[in-house]
């Protein structure tokens, strides 16, 4: 018995051709998969679709990762993984929200795309494209897990981030290791791989997208800072903070950020380095945002950090303790304890 994947396509650079002023577009599925011929060969059965419009994934949004995810959902049982087209500019995104919405996911969901168009000669989307199938279509080995493949690097997708819009490595898990290296075999390394799941398929599709990113700089002022976290109707904010998670120690910040929890929002101290982790009060200057109620981040990426909130929000935001308890656990790998 072959195995089978289904191809979501939802657009990004691996699909796009120049239009007429030379721009970039995304261009239709059943161009892409006669431009890698040489999956006429493999010995697993491939069934392709695309979400009802494609886009250049800058334009992602929470309502798309559920058409994402409702695909899965509704083609589960028919295959016995999934590779995801995307684009890569938020694809990091979209790999960590699909992450959290499946419960108990006992299949692989592996994201690929690519930094040159399928169409041109050098592209790396045919050996992305190639690895991602074969992984999704393993038999001997099945990483239950939304993962995202790239040049050679199987990484989890809620540990990846995009690291460059020129290399070919465009992305990077800096506190977890990759989970399977393609050389001349695929070496999975399966101790890092999450554990099969017991219980049935759960997608959860609510996302709350009321909240907000704010980055500190040496200079910010109040006002930004107001601004932000004084945003009507806010329910979560992901502070971006430096080092081990150290921000401002001066009243006007401390003042601003203990109102807005006062207000019921949830904040969450996220690092601005890329690895390492938020270790409140190992230095004076987290003290109070401990004392105030933020929540560490641990070593969770940004793009994590946005879809967990807007999940844990979406789904359990009459709680408030609950999505305060949630943030600090692990739900799919995407911190480190
Ligand atoms: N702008 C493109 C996208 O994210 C970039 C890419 O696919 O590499 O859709």
């Amino acid at each position: 018995m072959h195995n089978k994947v289904l191809v979501i396509y939802t657009g990004g650079t691996i699909g796009m051709v120049q239009d007429a002023n030379g721009s970039l577009q995304p261009f239709a599925l059943d161009r892409i998969m006669d431009a890698v011929p040489q999956l006429k060969y493999c010995n697993y059965q491939i069934d392709s679709c695309q979400i009802e419009h494609i886009i250049d994934s800058s334009n992602m949004t929470p309502s798309l990762w559920v058409d994402i995810a409702e695909i899965v959902e509704r083609e589960y049982d028919k295959y016995d993984g999934f590779v995801v087209l995307h684009g890569t500019d938020t694809m990091a995104y979209t790999a960590s929200a699909l992450s959290f919405m499946f419960d108990n996911l006992a299949k692989p969901v592996v994201l690929t795309g690519s930094q040159l168009p399928l169409a041109m000669l050098r592209s790396d989307g045919r050996e992305n494209i190639i690895c991602a199938l074969e992984i999704a279509s393993a038999q001997e080995v099945c990483v239950p897990e939304v993962c995202i493949f790239f040049e050679n690097h199987l990484y989890r997708g809620n540990r990846s981030t995009k690291v460059s819009s020129e290399n070919f490595d465009a992305f990077h898990s800096y506190n977890y290791p990759s989970i399977a290296r393609a050389g001349i075999n695929i070496a999975y390394k399966r101790h890092l791989v999450l554990p099969q799941p017991e219980q049935p398929l759960v997608v959860r599709k609510q996302f709350d997208e009321r909240i907000a990113v704010l980055k500190l700089f040496p200079g910010i002022t109040a006002s930004v800072v107001r601004s932000v976290l004084g945003s009507p109707d806010l329910q979560g904010a992901i502070i971006e903070t430096y080092g081990s998670g150290n921000a401002p120690t001066e009243s006007w910040f401390i003042d601003a950020v203990a109102e807005t929890i006062d207000r019921g929002v949830v904040v969450l101290d996220v690092t601005q380095c890329k690895s390492g982790a938020v270790k409140l009060r190992q230095y004076a200057a987290s003290c109070d945002l401990d004392r105030i109620g933020v929540i560490g981040g641990h070593d969770i990426t940004v793009e994590a950090a946005v879809t967990k909130m807007m999940y844990l929000l979406g789904n359990y935001g009459s709680d408030r303790q609950k999505v305060q308890r949630l943030l600090g656990e692990s739900l799919r790998g995407e911190i480190s304890l």
